[in-house]
Protein backbone atom coordinates (compact mmCIF):
# COMPACT_ATOMS: atom_id res chain seq x y z
CA UNK A 1 0.00 0.00 0.00
CA UNK A 2 1.17 3.38 -1.04
CA UNK A 3 1.93 6.64 1.59
CA UNK A 4 -1.46 8.41 2.84
CA UNK A 5 -2.41 11.45 5.05
CA UNK A 6 -5.76 10.08 7.14
CA UNK A 7 -7.81 12.48 8.55
CA UNK A 8 -10.95 12.65 10.64
CA UNK A 9 -13.88 14.58 10.18
CA UNK A 10 -15.91 15.47 12.56
CA UNK A 11 -18.77 17.21 10.83
CA UNK A 12 -19.90 16.98 7.67
CA UNK A 13 -18.67 20.20 6.56
CA UNK A 14 -14.89 18.65 7.54
CA UNK A 15 -16.02 16.20 5.55
CA UNK A 16 -16.88 18.40 2.24
CA UNK A 17 -13.47 20.56 3.22
CA UNK A 18 -11.50 17.52 2.38
CA UNK A 19 -8.47 18.22 0.04
CA UNK A 20 -9.57 17.24 -4.21
CA UNK A 21 -9.01 13.68 -4.66
CA UNK A 22 -9.32 12.74 -1.02
CA UNK A 23 -11.33 9.39 -0.36
CA UNK A 24 -13.77 9.00 2.26
CA UNK A 25 -13.55 5.84 4.54
CA UNK A 26 -16.79 4.51 5.87
CA UNK A 27 -17.11 1.13 6.58
CA UNK A 28 -13.61 0.16 4.19
CA UNK A 29 -14.79 -3.11 2.67
CA UNK A 30 -14.12 -1.50 -0.46
CA UNK A 31 -11.39 1.28 -0.07
CA UNK A 32 -9.14 -0.89 2.26
CA UNK A 33 -9.21 -3.25 -0.07
CA UNK A 34 -8.09 -1.44 -3.43
CA UNK A 35 -5.32 0.22 -1.46
CA UNK A 36 -3.90 -2.60 -0.98
CA UNK A 37 -4.08 -3.85 -4.32
CA UNK A 38 -2.53 -0.63 -5.72
CA UNK A 39 -5.89 -0.12 -7.77
CA UNK A 40 -7.14 3.40 -5.27
CA UNK A 41 -3.92 5.13 -4.53
CA UNK A 42 -5.58 8.39 -2.51
CA UNK A 43 -3.25 10.85 -1.46
CA UNK A 44 -5.86 11.26 1.19
CA UNK A 45 -7.99 9.50 3.08
CA UNK A 46 -10.66 11.12 5.07
CA UNK A 47 -12.61 8.86 7.58
CA UNK A 48 -16.13 9.63 8.15
CA UNK A 49 -17.14 7.11 10.58
CA UNK A 50 -17.64 10.25 13.43
CA UNK A 51 -20.40 11.94 10.92
CA UNK A 52 -24.08 12.03 12.62
CA UNK A 53 -25.11 9.67 9.73
CA UNK A 54 -26.40 6.56 11.89
CA UNK A 55 -29.91 7.05 12.03
CA UNK A 56 -32.85 4.77 10.63
CA UNK A 57 -36.06 6.68 10.66
CA UNK A 58 -39.78 4.67 9.03
CA UNK A 59 -42.45 7.17 8.88
CA UNK A 60 -45.08 8.04 6.81
CA UNK A 61 -43.13 8.85 3.57
CA UNK A 62 -41.09 5.69 3.79
CA UNK A 63 -37.80 4.69 5.39
CA UNK A 64 -34.88 6.88 5.51
CA UNK A 65 -31.20 5.72 6.14
CA UNK A 66 -28.62 7.37 7.19
CA UNK A 67 -25.46 6.81 4.83
CA UNK A 68 -23.29 5.40 7.33
CA UNK A 69 -25.80 2.96 8.76
CA UNK A 70 -24.00 -0.41 8.73
CA UNK A 71 -25.53 -2.88 6.16
CA UNK A 72 -26.25 -5.32 9.24
CA UNK A 73 -28.33 -2.56 11.35
CA UNK A 74 -30.58 -1.67 8.46
CA UNK A 75 -31.20 -5.55 7.82
CA UNK A 76 -32.11 -6.14 11.67
CA UNK A 77 -33.81 -3.19 12.20
CA UNK A 78 -37.61 -4.05 13.06
CA UNK A 79 -39.42 -1.74 11.05
CA UNK A 80 -37.46 -1.87 8.21
CA UNK A 81 -37.87 -6.13 8.68
CA UNK A 82 -41.78 -5.31 8.62
CA UNK A 83 -42.56 -3.15 5.95
CA UNK A 84 -39.28 -3.06 3.56
CA UNK A 85 -38.83 -7.23 3.17
CA UNK A 86 -37.05 -6.20 0.07
CA UNK A 87 -34.14 -4.59 1.31
CA UNK A 88 -33.54 -7.05 3.93
CA UNK A 89 -33.34 -9.66 1.44
CA UNK A 90 -31.10 -7.88 -0.94
CA UNK A 91 -28.80 -6.96 2.39
CA UNK A 92 -28.82 -10.37 3.18
CA UNK A 93 -28.32 -11.54 0.06
CA UNK A 94 -25.09 -9.38 -0.50
CA UNK A 95 -22.39 -10.23 1.82
CA UNK A 96 -21.32 -12.17 4.53
CA UNK A 97 -22.36 -11.58 8.52
CA UNK A 98 -18.67 -10.22 8.83
CA UNK A 99 -19.12 -7.74 5.86
CA UNK A 100 -22.64 -6.28 6.97
CA UNK A 101 -21.32 -5.59 10.33
CA UNK A 102 -18.77 -2.87 8.77
CA UNK A 103 -20.25 -1.99 5.23
CA UNK A 104 -22.36 1.34 5.18
CA UNK A 105 -25.08 1.80 3.00
CA UNK A 106 -23.23 4.91 1.20
CA UNK A 107 -20.19 2.30 0.89
CA UNK A 108 -22.06 -0.40 -0.82
CA UNK A 109 -23.82 1.93 -3.35
CA UNK A 110 -20.39 3.38 -4.50
CA UNK A 111 -18.97 0.25 -4.33
CA UNK A 112 -16.89 -0.75 -7.06
CA UNK A 113 -17.30 -3.48 -9.78
CA UNK A 114 -15.74 -6.94 -9.64
CA UNK A 115 -13.94 -6.98 -12.60
CA UNK A 116 -10.68 -8.42 -11.85
CA UNK A 117 -9.00 -7.04 -15.06
CA UNK A 118 -10.43 -3.58 -13.09
CA UNK A 119 -8.49 -5.04 -10.05
CA UNK A 120 -5.05 -6.92 -11.42
CA UNK A 121 -3.06 -3.08 -12.02
CA UNK A 122 -1.13 -5.00 -14.80
CA UNK A 123 -4.17 -5.45 -16.71
CA UNK A 124 -6.01 -2.76 -19.39
CA UNK A 125 -8.49 -1.25 -18.07
CA UNK A 126 -10.48 1.60 -19.27
CA UNK A 127 -12.13 2.25 -15.72
CA UNK A 128 -8.97 2.02 -14.07
CA UNK A 129 -6.36 3.79 -16.16
CA UNK A 130 -8.72 5.45 -19.28
CA UNK A 131 -7.41 5.14 -22.56
CA UNK A 132 -5.66 1.66 -21.92
CA UNK A 133 -7.89 -0.64 -23.57
CA UNK A 134 -10.90 -3.36 -21.79
CA UNK A 135 -9.22 -7.07 -21.55
CA UNK A 136 -12.16 -8.17 -21.00
CA UNK A 137 -14.01 -7.61 -24.03
CA UNK A 138 -11.74 -9.98 -25.35
CA UNK A 139 -10.47 -11.90 -22.42
CA UNK A 140 -12.63 -14.21 -19.36
CA UNK A 141 -15.62 -12.05 -19.67
CA UNK A 142 -18.25 -15.21 -18.20
CA UNK A 143 -19.30 -12.56 -15.41
CA UNK A 144 -19.57 -9.46 -17.77
CA UNK A 145 -22.26 -7.74 -18.56
CA UNK A 146 -24.75 -7.76 -21.35
CA UNK A 147 -26.92 -4.77 -21.10
CA UNK A 148 -25.92 -1.05 -21.24
CA UNK A 149 -22.53 -2.11 -22.15
CA UNK A 150 -19.96 0.24 -24.75
CA UNK A 151 -16.73 -0.81 -26.55
CA UNK A 152 -14.98 0.78 -23.61
CA UNK A 153 -15.90 -0.96 -20.66
CA UNK A 154 -18.70 -4.29 -20.22
CA UNK A 155 -18.60 -4.57 -16.48
CA UNK A 156 -21.14 -5.20 -13.86
CA UNK A 157 -22.40 -3.26 -11.28
CA UNK A 158 -22.01 -5.64 -8.23
CA UNK A 159 -24.49 -4.17 -5.19
CA UNK A 160 -27.79 -6.34 -5.16
CA UNK A 161 -28.78 -3.64 -2.55
CA UNK A 162 -28.81 -1.05 -5.35
CA UNK A 163 -30.78 -3.36 -7.83
CA UNK A 164 -33.38 -3.49 -4.62
CA UNK A 165 -32.91 0.14 -3.88
CA UNK A 166 -33.88 1.04 -7.98
CA UNK A 167 -37.37 -1.11 -7.94
CA UNK A 168 -38.27 0.79 -4.98
CA UNK A 169 -37.96 3.91 -6.82
CA UNK A 170 -35.22 4.67 -3.62
CA UNK A 171 -33.69 8.82 -4.21
CA UNK A 172 -30.28 9.83 -2.73
CA UNK A 173 -29.70 12.56 -0.83
CA UNK A 174 -25.93 13.99 -1.96
CA UNK A 175 -24.50 17.30 -0.16
CA UNK A 176 -21.49 19.55 -1.40
CA UNK A 177 -20.10 22.82 -0.94
CA UNK A 178 -23.36 24.03 -3.39
CA UNK A 179 -26.13 22.36 -1.03
CA UNK A 180 -27.56 19.26 -0.79
CA UNK A 181 -29.76 17.73 -3.63
CA UNK A 182 -31.95 14.66 -4.23
CA UNK A 183 -31.55 11.99 -6.98
CA UNK A 184 -33.80 9.55 -7.86
CA UNK A 185 -31.32 5.98 -7.65
CA UNK A 186 -32.02 5.15 -11.16
CA UNK A 187 -30.39 8.49 -12.46
CA UNK A 188 -27.86 8.26 -9.99
CA UNK A 189 -25.56 5.86 -11.92
CA UNK A 190 -23.80 6.07 -15.73
CA UNK A 191 -23.16 3.56 -17.84
CA UNK A 192 -19.45 3.15 -19.01
CA UNK A 193 -20.23 5.03 -22.41
CA UNK A 194 -16.67 6.31 -23.40
CA UNK A 195 -15.76 7.41 -19.82
CA UNK A 196 -16.00 4.12 -17.94
CA UNK A 197 -14.08 5.85 -14.94
CA UNK A 198 -17.26 8.31 -14.20
CA UNK A 199 -19.27 5.61 -12.75
CA UNK A 200 -22.14 8.11 -10.93
CA UNK A 201 -23.40 11.59 -10.92
CA UNK A 202 -21.54 12.80 -7.88
CA UNK A 203 -19.36 15.90 -8.24
CA UNK A 204 -16.64 16.37 -7.26
CA UNK A 205 -15.80 16.59 -3.33
CA UNK A 206 -19.98 15.62 -2.91
CA UNK A 207 -20.79 13.12 -0.26
CA UNK A 208 -23.97 11.16 0.19
CA UNK A 209 -25.85 11.73 3.78
CA UNK A 210 -28.87 9.44 3.03
CA UNK A 211 -30.94 7.54 0.90
CA UNK A 212 -34.81 7.52 0.89
CA UNK A 213 -37.22 4.91 0.17
CA UNK A 214 -41.12 5.49 -0.05
CA UNK A 215 -43.37 2.86 0.75
CA UNK A 216 -44.39 0.22 -2.00
CA UNK A 217 -48.19 0.32 -2.35
CA UNK A 218 -50.14 -0.88 0.26
CA UNK A 219 -51.15 -4.12 -2.15
CA UNK A 220 -47.85 -4.78 -3.15
CA UNK A 221 -46.02 -7.88 -3.09
CA UNK A 222 -41.68 -7.92 -3.32
CA UNK A 223 -39.48 -10.40 -3.57
CA UNK A 224 -35.50 -10.42 -4.77
CA UNK A 225 -34.02 -13.52 -6.26
CA UNK A 226 -30.17 -13.81 -6.83
CA UNK A 227 -28.46 -16.24 -8.38
CA UNK A 228 -25.16 -17.09 -8.12
CA UNK A 229 -22.11 -19.67 -8.67
CA UNK A 230 -22.33 -20.37 -4.74
CA UNK A 231 -24.94 -20.14 -2.03
CA UNK A 232 -22.69 -18.74 -0.10
CA UNK A 233 -21.39 -15.38 -0.13
CA UNK A 234 -20.75 -14.23 -4.14
CA UNK A 235 -21.24 -12.00 -6.34
CA UNK A 236 -24.49 -12.34 -8.81
CA UNK A 237 -24.66 -13.42 -12.53
CA UNK A 238 -28.19 -12.49 -12.43
CA UNK A 239 -30.81 -11.18 -9.89
CA UNK A 240 -33.61 -9.49 -9.81
CA UNK A 241 -35.92 -7.23 -7.44
CA UNK A 242 -39.84 -7.53 -7.96
CA UNK A 243 -42.38 -5.37 -6.77
CA UNK A 244 -45.70 -6.27 -7.89
CA UNK A 245 -49.32 -4.34 -7.32
CA UNK A 246 -52.33 -6.37 -7.35
CA UNK A 247 -56.11 -5.28 -7.43
CA UNK A 248 -59.27 -8.05 -7.23
CA UNK A 249 -56.31 -10.60 -8.98
CA UNK A 250 -55.15 -8.54 -11.71
CA UNK A 251 -51.71 -6.93 -11.88
CA UNK A 252 -52.05 -3.08 -11.20
CA UNK A 253 -48.70 -2.14 -11.16
CA UNK A 254 -44.71 -3.51 -11.39
CA UNK A 255 -41.33 -2.61 -11.28
CA UNK A 256 -38.75 -4.77 -12.00
CA UNK A 257 -34.76 -3.61 -11.47
CA UNK A 258 -32.03 -6.68 -12.57
CA UNK A 259 -28.23 -7.08 -11.36
CA UNK A 260 -25.75 -9.17 -11.89
CA UNK A 261 -26.14 -8.37 -16.34
CA UNK A 262 -25.85 -4.95 -16.63
CA UNK A 263 -23.15 -2.12 -16.09
CA UNK A 264 -25.92 -0.49 -13.59
CA UNK A 265 -28.77 -1.72 -11.92
CA UNK A 266 -31.10 -1.91 -15.07
CA UNK A 267 -35.02 -1.53 -14.99
CA UNK A 268 -36.70 -3.23 -17.38
CA UNK A 269 -40.10 -0.91 -18.45
CA UNK A 270 -40.88 -2.89 -21.44
CA UNK A 271 -41.32 -6.22 -18.96
CA UNK A 272 -43.13 -3.85 -16.22
CA UNK A 273 -45.44 -2.48 -19.14
CA UNK A 274 -46.45 -5.99 -20.39
CA UNK A 275 -47.05 -7.24 -16.80
CA UNK A 276 -50.21 -5.06 -16.40
CA UNK A 277 -53.18 -6.33 -16.95
CA UNK A 278 -52.42 -9.84 -16.56
CA UNK A 279 -53.67 -12.35 -13.80
CA UNK A 280 -52.30 -11.93 -10.50
CA UNK A 281 -51.97 -15.86 -10.49
CA UNK A 282 -48.17 -18.17 -10.87
CA UNK A 283 -47.86 -19.16 -14.52
CA UNK A 284 -47.93 -17.66 -18.18
CA UNK A 285 -45.66 -15.08 -17.80
CA UNK A 286 -43.47 -16.99 -20.41
CA UNK A 287 -44.61 -14.15 -23.06
CA UNK A 288 -43.55 -11.16 -21.32
CA UNK A 289 -40.06 -11.92 -19.73
CA UNK A 290 -38.85 -12.84 -23.46
CA UNK A 291 -39.00 -8.84 -23.08
CA UNK A 292 -36.35 -9.30 -20.30
CA UNK A 293 -32.98 -9.09 -22.50
CA UNK A 294 -34.46 -6.10 -24.98
CA UNK A 295 -31.49 -4.88 -26.41
CA UNK A 296 -28.87 -7.50 -24.78
CA UNK A 297 -25.37 -7.99 -26.54
CA UNK A 298 -23.52 -11.15 -25.43
CA UNK A 299 -19.64 -11.77 -25.29
CA UNK A 300 -17.64 -14.62 -26.11
CA UNK A 301 -18.54 -16.56 -22.98
CA UNK A 302 -21.32 -14.67 -21.60
CA UNK A 303 -23.92 -15.51 -23.68
CA UNK A 304 -25.81 -17.78 -21.28
CA UNK A 305 -26.55 -14.41 -19.26
CA UNK A 306 -29.63 -13.70 -22.12
CA UNK A 307 -31.98 -16.86 -21.21
CA UNK A 308 -30.43 -17.05 -17.08
CA UNK A 309 -31.51 -13.25 -17.28
CA UNK A 310 -35.19 -14.29 -18.59
CA UNK A 311 -35.56 -16.73 -16.09
CA UNK A 312 -34.42 -15.00 -13.33
CA UNK A 313 -36.99 -12.46 -13.75
CA UNK A 314 -39.83 -15.62 -14.27
CA UNK A 315 -38.83 -17.03 -11.26
CA UNK A 316 -39.21 -13.81 -9.87
CA UNK A 317 -42.67 -13.08 -10.69
CA UNK A 318 -43.67 -16.75 -9.91
CA UNK A 319 -42.34 -16.35 -6.13
CA UNK A 320 -44.28 -12.97 -5.57
CA UNK A 321 -47.39 -15.06 -6.09
CA UNK A 322 -46.81 -18.44 -4.43
CA UNK A 323 -45.89 -16.52 -1.37
FE1 LIG B 1 -11.95 -2.43 -17.00
FE2 LIG B 1 -14.52 -2.37 -17.56
FE3 LIG B 1 -12.92 -3.67 -19.17
FE4 LIG B 1 -13.33 -4.62 -16.72
S1 LIG B 1 -14.84 -4.47 -18.31
S2 LIG B 1 -11.36 -4.44 -17.80
S3 LIG B 1 -13.64 -2.72 -15.55
S4 LIG B 1 -12.86 -1.46 -18.75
Amino acid sequence: MREFTFARAATVEDALDAPRGAVFLAGGTTVVDLMKLDVLRPRVVVDINALPLREITVDGTGLTVASGVRMGDLATHAEVVRAFPLVVEALLAGASQQIRNMASIGGNLLQRTRCGYFRDVCSACNRRAPGSGCAAIDGANRTHAVLGTSPSCVATHPSDLAVALTALDATVRVTGHGGEREVPLREFYRVPGDTPRIENVLGAGELIIAVHVPHPPAEARTTYVKVRDRASYEFALSSAAVVIEARDNVIAGARIAVGGVATVPWRLPAVEAALIGLPATPGGFGDVVARAADGASALTQNGYKIPLLEHTVLRAIEEVFAR
